[in-house]
């Protein structure tokens, strides 16, 4: 096998487990199960702000203050 061919190779290869990977966390994360009730503060979320972020799991104030990383 020539380098070119061995090189075209490995990166199928890293491609592959670059997939592979990214479906593995998509597995762990349920994408679009978002919480109607902050984690955080139990405020409801509106189901504005669910639809557009799926799998949101914080209220506006708590993922800003999340986001700010002000809480020790
Ligand atoms: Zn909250």
């Amino acid at each position: 096998m020539n380098q070119e061919a061995l090189l075209e190779l490995a990166s199928a290869n890293v491609q592959k487990a670059a997939d592979s990977r990214i479906e593995q966390i998509r597995k762990q994360l349920p994408v679009g199960e978002s919480a109607t009730y902050c984690i955080e503060c139990d405020a409801e979320i509106p189901e504005r702000r669910r639809a557009s972020l799926p799998g949101v799991q914080l209220c506006v104030s708590c993922q800003e203050v999340t986001e700010r990383g002000t809480h020790r």
